[in-house]
Order: structure tokens, then sequence, then C-alpha cells
């Protein structure tokens, strides 16, 4: 910033005399001509600081930004929240489920970026900015297990072929038009990507177009969407940003992103929110989903009860029991647990669980158990906390200390599950288990076991939610009003 010194001279003494006062005004005057010749209007990064709003377009869905039991979530958000602390500020998602209208917005200057899942393409860099890529996807045709499966883009010619309306799967297919000139598809507006693999499933349509990284997630809720060819190579997904002379946000953006792949944030973002899903057994979906439908609703209220008492998630409190038991309250283990919740004679003897057999009570037991783990993990943030609490329910809570423990000293986070998932498994390996308080664990256990519950959790809580999506569990936001650059 220019500032303007005036000297001791130039202030007249005493009273204001006249050729004091006009050396002042004149100096005022050339104050003011420096700042507007010489100071340049605010830079956007600058603009962006100043008012402490990063304004963000999204779209809904898993892959992107959604609702979750803990509140907003989704890799776009929580990198865009990474991005908005990284810059001191506070992000507003705008949702908008039309990639042309968030492609145009943000051409237009509507937002500062787009952060929607959004596939870099040539064309599309026409437009928009995008930021360095954060992900690399390839586009998968998807077809219905059971039907013929596909084996190349002839194969879709004259099939029931439904994409994404504008997105990069419609312009991948458009470039097979020259080999194929039959080959045709109906470009949708009104469903989003993962309602398009349902309806896969459903038969309503031969096949679809997905990014991979959202055909893992959802194929979890839909065993019957199979992967059938890769119909792009290794492609990215990337942040657009409006074009501008103004580059100081996005050159923010590459800081950011180059900050986050060196200290291996964004690795662990990702994993997050898709390392569950890596060992996930499809097969064992069908499986699933009939015991939702048939035993569940034997055990629902005892789980709904027992939730409500220990404040706790019933689906959660569910999917655990699916996880030890399959809802078979006569399950035993060779280790002697037993039961709904497969509490040991122990364990249970201190919750005051008398027959083990009994649902009920097995249900309160389990219930009340996790409760414990959930305060004694009670400063660690969430989604983290749960996972803690469910490894804890398995393997013991003095093993996850000691797995926490070993993470600490390899320099992860203590805190973090995808962390201290790394560091369990070395509880079975004696160089590291002979320096813990609690010893040899069969540490892999506990980490299978999360996921799957992580999993079951999710299909239960999509079975449950699955006439309202997840769309409409996201709070309606207004779009915003006025230009940002
Ligand atoms: N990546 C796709 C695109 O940019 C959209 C993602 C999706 O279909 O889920 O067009």
């Amino acid at each position: 910033m220019h500032e303007l010194t005036i000297s001791s001279d130039d202030r007249g003494t005493g009273y204001m005399q006249k050729s004091g006062f006009s050396s002042l005004f004149f100096g005022a005057m050339i104050y003011a001509l420096l700042l507007f010749v010489y100071a340049p209007g605010k830079t956007l990064l600058e603009k962006v600081q100043e008012s402490g709003e990063l304004r963000v377009l999204t779209r809904n869905a898993a892959t992107t930004y959604y609702i979750g039991p803990h509140g907003p979530t989704g890799p776009e958000y929580e990198l865009v929240k990474a991005f908005a602390d990284y810059l001191g500020v506070q992000a507003r998602f705008v949702v908008d489920e039309n990639l042309q209208s968030i492609l145009d917005k943000v051409a237009a200057g509507e937002a500062h970026l787009a952060a929607a899942g959004l596939t870099v393409t040539e064309d599309r860099q026409k437009r928009v900015r995008f930021a360095p890529s954060y992900q690399k996807i390839t586009q998968q045709v998807v077809y219905r297990k059971g039907q013929k499966r596909p084996r190349s883009v002839k194969d879709l010619v004259g099939k029931n072929l439904e994409v994404l309306a504008n997105s990069s799967h419609a312009e991948r297919l458009a470039e097979f038009r020259k080999d194929f000139p039959e080959l045709k598809w109906t470009e949708s507006e009104e469903i989003g990507s993962s309602e398009l693999l349902t309806l896969v499933a459903e038969q309503v349509i031969d096949y679809t177009v997905a990014d991979s990284n959202e055909v893992a997630l959802i194929r979890r809720f839909h065993p019957d969407v199979q992967v059938a060819f890769s119909l792009s190579s290794p492609q990215e997904l990337a942040w657009a940003m409006p074009r501008g002379q103004d580059d100081s946000l996005y050159q923010a953006a590459v800081d950011f992103f180059k900050q986050m792949q060196k200290n291996g944030e964004l690795k662990r973002l990702l994993a997050r929110h898709y390392d569950h899903v890596r060992n996930y057994d499809y097969a064992g979906t069908p499986t699933y989903m009939r015991h939702i439908q048939r035993r569940l609703p034997n055990y629902q209220e005892l789980f709904q009860q027992a939730a409500e008492k220990n404040d706790l998630d019933w689906r959660l409190l569910a999917a655990v029991g699916y996880q030890e038991s399959h809802w078979n309250p006569l399950a035993v283990s060779p280790t002697g647990v037993r039961g709904l919740m497969m509490l040991t004679r122990v364990t249970a003897a201190q919750l005051g669980v008398k027959k083990r057999t009994d649902a009920a009570q097995s249900i309160q037991g389990g219930a009340r158990y996790l409760r414990i783990l959930f305060d004694q993990f009670a400063d660690i943030p969430e989604p983290d906390r749960t996972w803690l609490a469910l490894a804890a329910y398995n393997v013991g809570y003095g093993h996850v200390k000691d797995a926490q423990k070993i993470t600490k000293q390899r320099g992860g986070d203590p805190n973090a599950w995808t962390d201290v998932k790394q560091s369990l498994p070395l509880l079975s390996k004696r160089k590291w288990y002979s320096k813990t308080r609690h010893g040899y664990a069969r540490g892999n256990e506990p980490v299978r076991y999360v996921e799957n519950i992580r999993s079951y959790y999710d299909i239960l809580r999509w079975y449950i939610d699955r006439d309202a999506p997840l769309r409409q569990e996201t709070k309606p936001v207004l779009a915003f009003s006025s230009s940002v650059l």
C-alpha cells in the first residue's frame, strides 16, 4: 500500500494558516491520485479473503457432496473445506444437478469454482480453467447382471443407453459416432448419475456410463449392477474455475493442491471416502438385502430402543449386529463369543447380560458396550470416532490404544482412522506387538470389520431412505445472486 507521509513542515503550526491548509489539501489530492494510479483493483484472491466467503457449486452425489450422519460430507466437500481453511475463509455451497448449468455458471463467473466430480475434457477447457487434478477415474459401461454382457461399443448399438446430459460420458459417446453412426443414447437432464445406475439395476434401461469411483460406491447398493468395460482411458477430475485475467485464486488453488499432494493429505482424504469399498465383498450384498427384508424386521424395534437409550444411531447398531451374527441370536463362534451382538462371557457379565442368546438382552448389552467405547474416544472428531469405537468393539479398547500409539510413532495421526488402520495389522508382528502394552492381536480383523460395517451401514441407510434418495437429504440452498469476479 502507498502511504503518504506528511512532514512536520507541511502541517503548519498553531492554527491553520492558509498556506498550511492548501499544502495539506494538495497532499491529500496527490494521495488520492497516487492511490488511483498505483493501487490496482484488488485481486480476486484478496476479494475472497476480504469477503471471507468462497462460493462453490457442487452436485449431490456420494462422490461429491451429501448430508451424512454427521452433517455435510463427501470428497468434494472436504476438499473445498480444506481449501477454504487454507485461504482462511468459509465455503458456501450451492447444489446444482445439471452439469451444463454448473459449467455455464462457472464460465459466467457466478461462482469461484465448481467442485462437482467434473472430468477434465478438451471441450470444457475451452470454457473454464481446471485446477490441478485430484483424482483419476475411468468411464465404465454398466449393465445388469444376468443380461448379456456387452464387450465393446459395437454391442451398445440398438440398445437403450442413457447417460447424464452434457456429461463427459455423452462427450465420449459422441466420439464413437464416427465409427458407429448407428450408436444412439438418451441424455437425462432430470436425474443424477447414481439414479441412472438404479435404472440399470431395475432394468428400466439397458446400459449407462458412469465414473469408476461412483460405480464402486453405488454397486454396494445394487449388487446387480456390473461393469461391462471401460469406455475411456484414465481421465482426470478437477475443479472448474472461471477463465479470466485474474489468476490469483487459481494460483492459490495450484499451491493448495501442491501442498495437499506433498503432505499426503489428498491421499488420506480420498482414502477416507473410497478405501472401505476396496475390499468390499459385492457378492455378499444380495444376502444382506434378503436379511434386511426377512430378519431385520424381527429386531428393528430392539435396535431402535437400545440405540435411543444409549444415544446411538440404530442403523449403525444394526450394522454391527449384522457383521457380528448376520442377525442370528443363536450365533456362536469358536472363541466362545455368542449371541446376536457376539458378546464374550466376561463382557456380558460386566454389562449385566444374563442370557447372551436372548436377542433383546444381547442388543441392549451391545449398545451399552458401544456407548462406553464411544465415550472412551470422546475427544476424536466424527466420523473417525465411530470407526475407532467399532474397531475397539471387535479387537478391544487396549489394542486400539496400542495401535494409536504405533500410529503416532510412525508419524501418523492417532485420531485418524485412515492412519490407525495401517497400524492395527502391525499388532500381529512381533517387532511391534512386543513393545505394546496389550501385546499381540490379529490386527487385520478390526480393519475388515470396521469397513464391512461401514458398508452395511451405508446400505441400510440407503435401503431405508431409498424412496428419498441422497438428494432429498440435502438442505435447499439458494443460488448465488451475483457475479463473483
Ligand atoms: N465426471 C462426469 C462429468 O464430468 C460426471 C460425473 C458423474 O456422472 O457422476 O461429466
